[in-house]
């Protein structure tokens, strides 16, 4: 890189901070007035994806295969690490949910021990009030042939199986 080009460069980096922020009824992070992802109109809003961070988002993005709203709640439950479910902003999801009355509400968090126990914490907390959720399936990993596959995945995609 030129020395023009470093200083536009880490000039660009500093502005990062007061151009890209969370938006405050999604949380997804934008560079404008309004949410691109949750622009009413655009996209389906009886769909809800709820995922743990903004970057979720880009990757949920990025399959062109989701077309309704997004919401990120944050944080994955972690008792050891004293992220209790005050963390999760769980009245702010359950009142942007009272607003829109989704059909489905996608839980995509990690498959993780904390993210699982996450998901079942909004499971409970979503249906109580009468919504339907769903989460991601579990499977095997696009290419992959069964003899590389670990043991818990091939398990999860066996019990998870779907008629052809
Ligand atoms: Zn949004």
């Amino acid at each position: 890189m030129s020395e023009e080009e470093l200083k536009g460069f880490s000039e660009k980096i500093g502005d990062i901070k007061q151009k890209v922020y969370s938006f405050p009824e999604c949380g997804c992070l934008i560079g404008a007035e309004v949410c691109s992802f949750c622009t009413p109109g655009r996209r389906d809003p009886s769909l809800i994806c709820l995922v743990s961070s903004p970057k979720d988002v880009f990757a949920i993005e990025e399959t062109r295969a989701y077309k309704g709203l997004y919401h990120v709640v944050g944080a994955l439950l972690s008792p050891l690490e004293g992220r209790t479910p005050d963390q999760l902003k769980i009245e702010k999801l359950k009142t942007r949910c009272a607003a829109l009355s989704p059909r489905e509400i996608i839980i995509a968090l990690d498959s993780t021990l904390e993210g699982d126990a996450t998901s079942l914490y909004l499971r409970e907390q979503l249906e109580s009030l009468g919504f339907i959720t769903t989460r991601l399936a579990f499977g095997l990993p696009m290419g992959s042939s069964l003899d590389f596959v670990d043991f818990g995945t091939l398990e999860k995609a066996l019990t998870g199986r779907q008629r052809f």
